[in-house]
């Protein structure tokens, strides 16, 4: 019996994606990969150079040239991982509300999608690795050995983010954010290329009563209890996701 070596975690905002992801990577060893952060660089690198949001030739070539490092974190200040973009450490300017509100008409960019899709693909094939995103388990990685899919209503999940913004002296009043995340909810899942939504085979959990601790020990179980040399070989195809 094999452990999962692919874990896909998807979700929309601030359902605990980034929390449980990275203490599942903690507990295996396995490299932690959050690929939002990716579709933030890109959009910080616009932002940053003036480059229209809405257009669309601009960005996709934008996402094509810039170079996004993902890697540990070389600071101890709460992050998850350090991002470097063109070299540059831009993690503590990536989740801005600025950021937050153009997010999501970027990476609804076919091109955008298809620059970011790769490199997380040549990243993820080493294995032992947690990815996070929205669409891991459906287009990155439809063979993931293990899906899971985070959830939990969107009140909650605006009041997380709101109390992360409070403990770091963020601005952001509960009613923005909740707005913001609305809509950031309805462009990725009415997306036309990789909406958000759980794969067919993904384990849905709904966070909205839960804490961090019990939806981790609820993913260690199964991770603990998952042949994957089983799964694998009678795992039905994804068809056209
Ligand atoms: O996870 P996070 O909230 O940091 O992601 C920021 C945005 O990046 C999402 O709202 C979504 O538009 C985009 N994203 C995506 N596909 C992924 C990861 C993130 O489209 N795999």
């Amino acid at each position: 019996m094999s452990k999962p070596s692919l874990i896909a975690i998807d979700g929309p905002a601030a359902a605990g994606k980034t929390t449980l992801a990275h203490q599942v990577a903690e507990r295996l060893g396995y490299l932690y990969f959050d690929t939002g952060v990716m579709y933030r660089a890109v959009t910080l690198a616009a932002l940053e150079r003036g480059i229209d949001i809405s257009d669309e030739a601009a960005i996709s070539a934008l996402a094509e040239q810039v170079e996004i490092d993902v890697r540990p974190p070389t600071v101890d200040d709460g992050r998850t991982s350090t991002v470097y973009l063109d070299g540059e450490d831009v993690t503590n300017r990536l989740f801005s509300a600025a950021v937050d509100a153009s997010v999501s008409a970027v990476s609804a960019y076919p091109g955008v999608r298809a620059a970011m899709t790769r490199q997380q693909r040549r990243i993820g094939e080493r294995g032992q690795v947690v990815m996070v995103g929205r669409d891991i388990g459906t287009v990155v990685f439809p063979d993931a050995d293990l899906k899971i899919y985070l959830d939990a209503s969107v009140e909650t999940r605006a009041r997380r983010r709101w109390q992360d913004y409070q403990a770091k002296g963020q601005d952001g009043s509960y009613e923005d954010i909740l707005a913001s995340m609305r809509q950031r909810d309805r462009i990725d899942s009415q997306r036309e290329i990789a909406p958000l939504r759980p794969a067919r085979d993904a384990i849905v959990i709904d966070t909205t009563n839960m804490d961090a601790g019990a939806v981790l020990e609820y993913v260690l179980k199964i991770v603990e209890s998952r042949d994957c040399d089983r799964v694998a070989s009678s795992r039905e195809a994804e068809g056209d996701d």
